[in-house]
């Protein structure tokens, strides 16, 4: 079974064509610049070189097409015809309270989804935008959609409901939903089979540390606490954006400097976090560099970033009562030993300690603690796609059953 996976964003599509039967890739890439000049594919298809197509993409729909038409080139094709193709899975960002699994996408869903815009307007358009093109190529295969808000369904009312009026929550739904549950849905899977043990019976924080940031507390196989909220501005600073703060701050910064506040919230998400402080980038390869060469405030960037992961750890290990495991993953948590090393340091007293020399790699599942520590910290790099792949395979295989 060939399974498609799908992530649209405003201006671009990624995708993966995986092979089912031994979980293999056999093409991905990246359409980028849909409805925007210079439109541009870049392919890999597996056994072959990379190939770039320019062409323009007014729409998702062209971009698709132009994926679909490498994916079956003569030259360089994967499938001879679409019908090889069995099946569909698109990243869904929002969902709201109404889906905690992953589900067929029939017109009750998309109907669904499509009410979801109000509280992710800026994720859910393009998810939809990519899940129409879809439909419209490929008419007659199914598609899944497996949400980035499902995995987080778990959490008591304690960890979703904020202290603010209740009606609001009655009303407009605000409350926690939380993110990357895909991510650390799989990591968190991933940590209890490399341990061998069952989920059930850890006690699991997940740190996906990318340009995105965000930890879940994950009891019994189940998210009971994440740190990014009703929109991914909640939580961990990030690369540009702000994590918690006060939120009186809206107000006064938006008096101070005279702007409005969806200026401010817009400052909030692009322009904050790591490369707010630092003034240098969003990317930690710059601010580590910078900071390795004396520049002061690209340091205060990652102490305050360090600083904001470990309180999360000491207050995910409160909410669970312990923890068993700590995993690093995304961009920054697979790829940083030293922001491994220094989130890790100085809470011995949970019982983790890192072994600096099994700390020096990256990008591959391993065990990174000490012999004796008490708390396993591992690293395992995330496969969201894989992820969609296995939940669409398995909705459609048992939908046609
Ligand atoms: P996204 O949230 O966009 O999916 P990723 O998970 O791919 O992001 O993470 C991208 C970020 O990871 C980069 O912006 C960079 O800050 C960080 N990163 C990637 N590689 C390294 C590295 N070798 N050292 C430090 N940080 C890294």
């Amino acid at each position: 079974m060939k399974i498609l996976v799908i992530n649209c964003g405003s201006s671009s599509l990624k995708y993966q064509l995986m092979d089912m039967e031994n979980e293999e890739v056999i093409a991905k890439g990246l359409a980028e610049r849909i409805g925007i000049d210079g439109s541009v594919l870049k392919h890999q298809p597996k056994g072959f070189d990379k190939v770039t197509v320019e062409k323009p993409m007014p729409t998702h729909r062209e971009a698709l097409q132009t994926v679909v038409d490498a994916l079956r080139d003569k030259n360089y094709g994967v499938i001879k015809d679409m019908g090889e193709i069995s099946a569909v899975g698109h990243r869904v960002v929002h969902a709201g309270e109404k889906f905690a699994y992953s589900v067929v996408l029939n017109e009750d869903v998309m109907n669904a989804l499509k009410e979801c815009i109000d509280i992710a307007p800026l994720h859910n358009p393009p998810n939809i935008m990519g899940i129409e093109a879809c439909k419209q190529i490929m008419p007659d295969v199914p598609m899944v959609g497996v949400f980035d808000t499902a995995f987080h369904q778990t959490m008591p009312k304690e960890s979703y409901i904020y202290a603010i009026p209740y009606e609001y929550y009655e009303k407009y739904k605000i409350r926690r939903y939380g993110f990357h549950g895909t991510s650390h849905k799989y990591v968190a899977e991933r940590a209890a089979a490399m341990l061998g043990k069952p989920i059930e019976n850890l006690k699991i924080i997940t740190c996906h540390l990318g340009n995105g940031a965000s930890i879940t507390a994950v009891k019994d196989g189940k998210s009971v606490d994440t740190s990014m909220g009703f929109t991914p501005l909640e939580g961990l600073a990030m690369g540009t954006r702000s994590g918690n703060i006060d939120p009186a701050i809206i107000k006064y910064i938006a008096e101070k400097e005279n702007i409005s506040v969806n200026k401010v919230d817009e400052i909030l998400n692009k322009k904050s976090g790591v490369l707010g402080v630092s003034g240098v980038s969003n990317d930690f390869r710059d601010i580590e560099e910078a900071a390795d060469n004396g520049n002061e405030r690209a340091k205060l960037a990652l102490d305050v970033y360090v600083h904001y992961v470990k309180k999360y750890i000491g207050a995910y290990a409160a909410v669970m009562n312990g923890v068993d495991v700590i995993v690093f993953t995304a961009g920054l948590g697979e790829n940083s030993a030293n922001m491994r090393s220094r989130i890790c340091k100085d809470i011995s007293f949970l019982g983790v300690e890192l072994d600096e020399a099994k700390n020096n790699i990256r990008g591959k599942e391993a065990d990174v603690s000490k012999d004796g520590s008490k708390v396993r910290i591992l690293l395992i790099p995330t496969n969201e796609e894989l992820m969609i792949a296995r939940d669409t395979a398995k909705l459609v295989g048992n939908s046609r059953n």
